[in-house]
Formats: structure tokens, C-alpha cells, sequence
């Protein structure tokens, strides 16, 4: 147990963003929403704890995140619970709870923490946020190329583009892949001795994954085996030679990564990943693919969907790495106050400066201090002018204002002028 004295510390995985992180963050958010609106994608927002079966349905029981990532726990009345791992099977439960799926489109996007319980480390987390987004009743292939669209726009915005490479592949069907597990089965069996102890496992419950191993010793193994395309039918080629045709129309460039799986039975066709080299093996920002098995595995008609998530931490240290990231000051002006009438006086006039200047950042020094220590505050806040108001001030019916970051002089002017400037900054 923690000494009385010792501070408790956050669990271990999960951070805090501290005030100094914030504008980054905002910055991304900020332009990520932007682009959605964009493409005018509509916010849903869900509960953070879902009952566990909703995973164990969606995500399918021998997965990672199942088998060992989730954080699980009996409430008071005993339910199973569970901290969400991701947002694909929430978004579609309270889209099918609410009736939203029956013929009707629907192009939505969610934002918010998710919990997986893994080894934490640079890029990953035990609590990290993500950005979803989840189209329904689009059979693509033109919506996929929307996604596509869309997530590049992003980057171009953020700046990072030249940062991250879009890879694609398409799963075909379920019946296509079906006949090629058996095919993967039999590959994999003759090298058993060349298996990690996860792919052993995966051989049984989920050889795709295998595909996906990031173990270098089978990286030859995983090169030579055999490919998906060559069992897929006529229409899954066509829907991934239309996205593919679209994409080249548009000039976004990708690479066909065959050995490019989503772990998950329900998606089909379309997958794709937008990968960064600059961050390790925590590579891949955003990940995303078409799964119209879901809904009808999850009690709905069958109807179509396709969707991704991104990884925001990995997404902000690539933005860390830019040289210069636009961050909004959080302070405009920064309002000296010295003496008690010049502190009523100074509170009154900022509220009426707030009232009149629509989004000015104004910062009240509160906690006095003399005119040389606010003036130092001052200077720390970042604030581009301070406004000072002495009892001097206050018995002439006037404020001064001094510009921080010129050599400009400190001017008096009456509180109407004041006002009348800072609107014109
Ligand atoms: P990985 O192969 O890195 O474990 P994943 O396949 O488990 O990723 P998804 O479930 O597809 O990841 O989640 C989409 C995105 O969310 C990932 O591409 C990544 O950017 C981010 N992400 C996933 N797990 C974590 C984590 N533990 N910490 C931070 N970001 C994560
Ligand atoms: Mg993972």
C-alpha cells in the first residue's frame, strides 16, 4: 500500500494532456472536424462502457482484444461490463437500437477515449483516444474512396502527408475466404517448426492473423505464402479495381499490401491503413475496412458498412515532429490591476470587454501583486498587450494600454477607446 504521504500516482498506460499539450490536440481536432463537416458527416456520441457480450458478438471471442485486452468488471447488479476497446460495435448497437439502419444512409463520426489492456509504450496505450468514423447503407465502391479521400485531405491539412503512406488490400468474401484459410491452413501446417507461440494459437482459431505477425523471424515464411486474390471471385475483383481506378483518378497514390488483414471475421473487401515509418513499430495512424457482416451478426438486416478508426496520441507525435505547429495564444490581454478600486474597476471593464469583443482571450491577473510582478506575469501568459489600471487610473476614468511584444509606448485612453482599439487589433 502507498505511504500515507506519497502521492497517488495515474494507472499505469493512461496519461494525462497537460495544458501545455491542449493547443495540439485542438489543433488536429479542430481540423479534423473541419473535414468531416466537409464531407457533412454527422457526430454521434456513446457510452464509454457497453455491456460485455456486445464485444464478445462484434469483435469475436479469439481476438486480442478479447482474449487479453479489455478491461472487464461486474457492476452492482452483477453485468458483465466492459470499458470500450474500440467504437465500430457501439456505434452500430445504438444505431440498430435506435432504428437508424432501415433504409437509410448514414455517414457518422465519433471521438473519444477507448481501453485496451496491452504493454504500454510509445504510440500505445491503455487508454488513448480515437477517431471514428462509420458510413452504413453504402455498398461502395465509391464511399470507400471517400473514406480514402477524406482521411488524405486530413493529413494534407495537418501538415504530415509526406509523413504516412496509404497501403490497401481487399478480404473478398467470406466465402472466398473460407476456401483460402483451408489453403493457408495447409501452407502454415507444412512449416509448423517456423511458427511463433502466437501463431501456433492463431493457426486453430484465426490463420489470417497470422498474416499480420510483426515477428521478423517469419517474415519469409509470411512472404511466401499463398495470396488471397487468387480465390477471389469476379465481383470482389471488380468493386477493388473501381476503388483502385478511382483512387488513380483522383491521384492518390497507394501500395497493394496483400498481407494487409484485419483480424476481425466480419470484414470483407475493402481494408486499408494508413502507415508512418517514423514512429517505430507503432506504426499504423489509421485503420479502417468494409464489414457488412457486422450488422447481421449483431441482430440487424443485412446491410452494408465500412469505417475507420485513427489512433490520435500516434497521429499528435507525428504532429510533434512538425517544425512549426500553428498553436493558437490562449492569452490576447492580460489586464494589471493594482490598488483596491483599481480592481472593482478592472473586473467591471473586462466583463464589458467580453461582452463586446466576441472572442477576445482576455486574462484578469487575480491574487494582486505589485506592478512589476503582474507585469512579469504578464509577459509569461504570452499575452500580446497588457491593459493596467492603478487607482490613478481608475480616479481619471481611464486605462492604459502597452503593447508586449513592440517597443510601442504605453498609452492612456478612456475605457470607450480601449474598447474601441482592441476591437480594431
Ligand atoms: P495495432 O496493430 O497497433 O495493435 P490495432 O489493429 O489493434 O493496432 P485498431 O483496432 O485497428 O488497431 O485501432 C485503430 C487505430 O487505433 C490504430 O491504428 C492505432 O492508431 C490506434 N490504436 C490502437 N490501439 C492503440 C493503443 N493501445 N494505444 C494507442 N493507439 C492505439
Ligand atoms: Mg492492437
Amino acid at each position: 500500500m502507498a505511504k500515507k504521504n506519497q502521492s497517488v500516482q495515474a494507472v499505469r498506460g493512461m496519461h494525462d494532456i497537460l495544458p501545455e499539450q491542449s493547443p495540439h490536440w485542438q489543433y488536429a481536432e479542430n481540423i479534423i472536424k473541419d473535414v468531416l463537416a466537409s464531407y457533412s458527416y454527422s457526430e454521434i456520441r456513446l457510452p464509454i462502457v457497453e455491456k460485455t457480450e456486445l464485444f464478445k458478438r462484434s469483435i469475436g471471442e479469439v481476438t486480442d482484444i478479447v482474449e487479453k485486452e479489455m478491461y472487464t468488471f461486474d457492476d452492482r447488479n452483477s453485468d458483465s461490463l466492459t470499458l470500450r476497446p474500440e467504437g465500430t460495435a457501439g456505434c452500430l448497437r445504438a444505431c440498430l437500437e435506435h432504428g437508424l439502419l432501415h433504409n437509410q444512409v448514414h455517414r457518422l463520426w465519433y471521438y473519444g477515449p477507448m481501453f485496451r489492456h496491452e504493454r504500454p509504450q510509445k504510440g500505445r496505450y491503455r487508454q488513448f483516444y480515437q477517431l471514428g468514423v462509420e458510413t452504413y447503407g453504402l455498398a461502395g465502391p465509391d464511399i470507400d474512396a471517400e473514406l480514402i479521400l477524406l482521411t488524405d485531405r486530413m493529413w494534407k491539412k495537418l501538415g504530415i502527408r509526406k509523413k504516412v503512406r496509404l497501403e490497401l488490400n481487399t478480404l473478398g468474401t467470406i466465402e472466398e475466404r473460407l476456401v483460402y484459410r483451408e489453403k493457408l491452413l495447409e501452407y502454415f501446417k507444412l512449416h509448423l517448426e517456423l511458427l511463433d507461440e502466437d501463431s501456433l494459437r492463431r493457426l486453430e482459431t484465426n490463420p489470417l492473423r497470422i498474416l499480420d505477425s510483426k515477428n521478423r523471424d517469419m517474415k519469409h515464411l509470411i512472404q511466401n505464402a499463398p495470396e488471397l486474390m487468387e480465390y477471389m471471385g469476379e465481383e470482389s475483383r471488380q468493386h477493388f479495381e473501381n476503388l483502385t481506378q478511382t483512387l488513380d483518378d483522383l491521384g492518390i497514390e497507394y501500395v497493394l499490401n496483400s498481407r494487409l488483414v484485419r483480424g476481425l471475421d466480419y470484414y470483407g473487401k475493402t481494408v486499408f491503413e494508413w502507415v508512418t515509418d517514423d514512429l517505430g513499430s507503432q506504426g499504423t495512424i489509421c485503420a479502417g475496412g468494409r464489414y457488412d457482416g457486422l450488422v447481421e451478426q449483431l441482430g440487424g438486416r443485412a446491410n452494408h458498412a465500412i469505417g475507420f478508426a485513427m489512433g490520435m496520441e500516434r497521429l499528435l507525435l507525428l504532429i510533434e515532429q512538425l517544425d512549426n505547429v500553428p498553436v493558437e495564444r490562449t492569452v490576447d490581454i492580460y489586464m494589471i490591476r493594482v490598488g483596491a478600486d483599481a480592481e472593482k474597476a478592472g473586473m467591471r471593464l473586462a466583463e464589458k470587454i467580453r461582452n463586446e469583443i466576441d472572442g477576445i482571450k482576455l486574462q484578469v491577473n487575480c491574487g494582486g501583486g505589485s506592478f512589476k510582478s503582474q507585469f512579469k506575469k504578464a509577459d509569461k501568459s504570452g499575452a500580446e498587450y497588457a491593459l493596467i489600471i492603478g487607482d490613478d487610473e481608475v480616479s481619471r476614468g481611464e486605462v492604459s494600454l502597452k503593447p508586449l511584444r513592440s517597443n510601442q509606448e504605453q498609452k492612456n485612453m478612456s475605457q470607450g477607446e480601449v474598447i474601441q482599439l482592441i476591437k480594431a487589433l
